[in-house]
């Protein structure tokens, strides 16, 4: 069957956004999961997705207006290193996640790192760029009624 708003998609990516910065979600040994027409995945990826079959491959560029926006100046905060589950090995401009005080976690970028704390970027690291991906679909289903009801995919180990 085709992808179409309320199936639901499988697929491995492989997205670079910058000289030597790839993220492959082979990487992680799993595929991705998404319901399409509820936001699940960014407008550019979603559009790309719809009327593909199982087993198609295709590349696509996506603009930071389709992606995760442009980039906004003045989100740099300095946070405790101890927010960080990977504090030892980050680096100016790597991807990390912060750990949320009230809970929940959050994706940003590191700016630059001192003795006991971390000066990140609230800004997601893919925002203001232009993503290449590289797409593999795995699977076309319909949406279960309890993914509807949610607003997203369960994959393999979703909760409950
Ligand atoms: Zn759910």
């Amino acid at each position: 069957m085709k992808a179409a708003k309320d199936t639901v998609v499988s697929f491995h990516y492989e997205v670079s956004y910058g000289p030597g910065v790839t993220e492959d979600s082979r990487d992680a040994g799993r595929a991705t999961w998404a319901l399409l027409g509820h936001g699940q995945v960014i407008p550019g990826l979603e559009q790309a997705l719809l009327d593909r079959e199982a087993g198609e491959r295709f590349e696509i560029d996506v603009p930071p207006e389709h992606g995760y926006g442009p980039r906004e100046e003045g989100r740099i905060q300095r946070v405790s290193k101890k927010y960080f589950l990977d504090a030892a090995r980050l680096k100016p401009g790597m991807p990390t996640v912060l750990t949320l005080r009230k809970g929940g976690q959050r994706s940003v970028t590191v700016h630059k790192v001192g003795m006991s704390t971390i000066d990140i970027d609230l800004n997601h690291a893919m925002a203001g760029k232009t993503l290449h991906f590289d797409i593999e679909v795995l699977e076309v289903r319909e949406a279960t009624p309890e993914e509807l009801a949610h607003g997203h995919a369960h994959g393999p180990g979703a909760h409950g």
